[in-house]
């Protein structure tokens, strides 16, 4: 994906000026699938990256039965959703800081909250010549994003590229952050999206602990029954790969390909953070508690529920997942689509 012609700059389609950094191209980030409730959100890319989008976004907003099944099927949605945009497909996400030479079209920068978020179509300007080239968002519950409109930019020579990364490369130097770590509840929705899809209406016996802790609820809720048992369990770099029909498997941030099993395992993708986090738990330390309370301090009893996970999969990008995969056109998968509006085992959605 990143290729050989250099870091990418983007330019105004109408004048030709600089509007961004030099940026690299990386997998578009399945965090962007759903977003959490009234919360400033970081910028979804990294600084020095972009990713594409190839599904519509923006202004105008149909309903899905407005499309009909079959011209939203054409656009990648298979299942019944809400608002669908019949904006422009393949806009260039990046964060807002790399962006350089535009303006705010201010008649254009309203938001619902704390910020702008888009509503009115594109409310970036080139500085230099006027013409609309993208969209900034940053209002609460949204991420922080510019995209660009494809037809508005022109891509210019840039720096040369950066090499990808190779996956013990990615342990080793903590590339694989925690940047949005408070955020683990979308990637890992989607994931749960990619496991019941796989499992094919089997149940699923986990195998792994941190994996069996995070998804284990909601795919007894999902796929209930004792026949065909397919059983999952982690598979990838540093870890080699167990003899379950299914393995949860990276997906290389920056090139979007999968970890390749070469097993007879169903690989199914996770999010490489996500992934990393469930196959090297980060060890805890608990300083070791000395003394007691002074005389007459009582603590509380019983006490606070502690929860018994940081986070669950978030049931918006699950169904957000699911919507865009053409098995859910299938009745065992459209079944579990139309009755999960609220999953056990899941965060609550919106
Ligand atoms: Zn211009």
């Amino acid at each position: 994906m990143a290729g050989g012609d250099g870091l990418a700059v983007f330019g105004c389609a109408g004048c030709g000026a600089v509007l961004t950094a030099a940026v690299s191209e990386v997998a578009l980030p399945v965090h962007l699938r759903d977003t959490h409730w009234e919360r400033l959100h970081p910028p979804l890319l990294e600084a020095g990256t972009y990713a594409v989008d190839p599904e519509p976004y923006g202004p105008p907003w149909r309903t899905w039965e407005e499309f009909g099944a079959q011209e939203a099927a054409a656009r990648g949605i298979f299942a019944p959703s809400g608002n669908l945009s019949d904006g422009p497909s393949d806009t260039i996400l990046l964060a807002p800081g790399d962006m350089r030479g535009t303006r705010l079209i201010l008649e254009r920068a309203a938001g619902y909250c704390m910020g702008i978020d888009g509503r009115d179509g594109p409310n970036l300007a080139c500085l230099s010549c006027d013409l609309p080239v993208g969209t900034r968002m940053d209002d609460c519950g949204c991420w922080q994003v510019v995209r660009l409109l494809p037809q508005a930019i022109v891509r210019l020579p840039g720096p040369p590229e950066r090499p990808v990364m190779d996956w013990p490369e990615l342990l080793a130097t903590g590339a694989l952050g925690q940047r949005l770590s408070e955020y683990q509840d979308i990637p890992a929705g989607v994931a749960l999206a990619h496991v019941v899809a796989a499992a094919r209406g089997c149940p699923v016996e986990v195998v792994s602990g941190s994996v069996a802790d995070l998804f284990g609820p909601a795919l007894i809720a999902l796929l209930p029954g004792r026949e065909g048992v397919k059983r999952l369990d982690l598979a990838g770099p540093g870890l080699g790969e167990p003899a379950t029909e299914l393995v949860l498997v990276p997906v290389h941030p920056q090139t979007g390909e999968m970890w390749q099993p070469h097993g007879g395992g169903v690989a199914v993708p996770v999010e490489a953070t996500l992934w990393a986090e469930l196959a090297f738990p980060s060890h805890r330390t608990r300083l070791p508690a000395v003394g007691g309370l002074p005389t007459g301090v009582e603590r509380d009893d019983p006490l606070p529920p502690h929860p018994w996970l940081p986070f669950r999969p978030s049931g918006d990008a699950f169904r957000y997942t699911l919507a865009r995969m053409p098995a859910v056109l299938e009745p065992w998968l459209r079944g579990i689509y139309d009755g999960c509006s609220s999953l056990p085992g899941t965060a609550p959605m919106v």
